[in-house]
């Protein structure tokens, strides 16, 4: 399996904003917004901190630099209360052992204690502040409270990219009084959802999974002109079947979807964009573990049963489709692999992405459990950190966290 994480991207200032390295940050305090928004199991014990570690390059280049860098971030929904289980604590920990130094944890993201500490900082400290929603003013985007935010600092930094869909008052209003750039996290993202998107190595194939159209209808139109196949399965494949006349049994289908989904196949004919179904499935009855399955063919989908995951015949196709790719991006599971009996396709078209020659971008969420799954994450060229913040991006839509940085003259 080629390892491509390597791959360069020369994307000329797709970002238009500011970055960390424009800032004179020698001696100055450093906001920089986090998405430390990790997964804790029952006794708060961090389960995965791949979101810590992917927003290290920008911490430690403000460490180096000199800067006196405060982190703040959200974690969970404690929906504006002060609640302990969603306290960035278990954060602190974690940090100073990544970067092998002492994080000094603030108990309040504002006011006098956070202030004091703050003004006590030498050059290379680190702070990381509470729970920035433990205040409610923070999804309000309050400007009270951005303003008190903003000043413990003198320069903001956004690395949240997986929050950058979300106009709150620590990734937009705080952008009203302080010189504001991207982290790297947020640069890379951009430069890797925007600017291969806008400007791929064809041929550019599109995958596309999942359970419903709907989700991934603003994605599927943005890509419409810009790709040059695409692939779609999971549980959306089969309103496109329905659509064309197919018996899907009780697979998912939205039926509001039908006449949208014909638009869409007709636009990709017309600009003669080639467009993958699944020619077979695994259906079962029930979605369970130790359910009876079968492989049918898409002519041959019973009643009474649903297709589960794509079939050996579709993984045959589809992987033929990838071959020549150059590039490549992948959002949604090609089947309810949570389950094994339904994960097979998925797992193989994650092999068959990785064995492409290509450049491989893979949208977060689902698609990136099932890449560490398969066990082949790290071949993929870039895997996005954010959720809705990707599809936000890949629908051709501005993301209000980086929209509100300082423009680049
Ligand atoms: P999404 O959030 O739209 O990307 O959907 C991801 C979910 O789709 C996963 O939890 C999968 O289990 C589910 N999924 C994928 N394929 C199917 C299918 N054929 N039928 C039902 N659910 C599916």
């Amino acid at each position: 399996m080629a390892r491509r994480s390597d791959a360069v991207v020369d994307i000329k200032d797709i970002l238009g904003k500011l970055t960390i390295e424009d800032l004179q940050i020698k001696g100055k305090r450093v906001f920089i917004r986090a998405d430390f928004n990790v997964p804790l199991d029952d006794n708060l014990v961090i389960t995965d901190d791949s979101r810590i570690r992917s927003t290290l390059p920008t911490i430690n280049y403000a460490i180096d630099e000199g800067a006196k860098v405060i982190l703040a971030s959200h974690l969970g929904r404690p929906r504006g209360k002060v609640e302990p289980r969603f306290s960035l604590s278990p954060v602190v920990k974690r940090l100073q052992r990544l970067l092998n130094k002492e994080v000094v944890f603030v108990p309040d993201c504002v006011g006098p204690q956070a202030e004091q500490v703050v003004a006590k900082m030498k050059e290379g400290d680190v702070v990381l502040l509470e729970n920035l929603r433990f205040h409610p003013e923070e999804e309000k985007n309050d400007e009270a409270f951005a303003k008190n935010l903003a000043r413990l600092a003198d320069f903001f930094v956004n690395d949240a990219f997986g929050t950058a869909h979300r106009s709150h008052a620590s990734t937009a209003g705080i952008t009203k009084f302080l010189p504001s750039a991207a982290g790297f996290l947020m640069k890379k993202e951009i430069e890797y959802l925007k600017g291969v998107v806008e400007n791929p190595v064809r041929p550019f194939v599109a995958i596309l999974g999942g359970a419903k159209v709907s989700g991934k209808i603003g994605v599927l139109e943005n890509l419409v002109d810009k790709v040059d196949k695409v692939i779609v399965g999971g549980g959306m494949a089969y309103t496109f079947i329905s659509a064309m006349g197919y018996e899907i049994g009780d697979s998912l289908v939205e039926n509001e979807m039908l006449e949208l989904a014909k638009n869409i196949m007709d636009k990709l004919k017309r600009n003669n964009i080639k467009f993958y179904l699944p020619v077979d499935s695994v259906i079962a009855q029930t979605i369970e573990a130790g359910a009876e399955t079968k492989i049918v063919t898409t002519q041959e989908l019973p009643k009474g049963w649903r297709a589960l995951d794509i079939g050996p015949a579709s993984v045959k196709l589809f992987s033929e489709a990838l071959q020549n790719a150059k590039t490549i991006i992948w959002n949604g599971p090609m089947g309810v692999f949570e389950i094994d009996a339904f994960s097979r396709g998925t797992f193989a078209i994650a092999h068959s992405v990785t064995d492409a020659y290509a450049l491989t971008i893979v949208g977060g969420g689902d698609t990136d459990h099932a890449v560490h799954k398969a066990g082949v994450n790290d071949a993929i060229t870039f895997i996005s950190t954010g959720g809705g913040a990707s599809l936000q991006l890949l629908e051709g839509k501005d993301l209000p966290g980086i929209s509100a940085l300082t423009d680049r003259k």
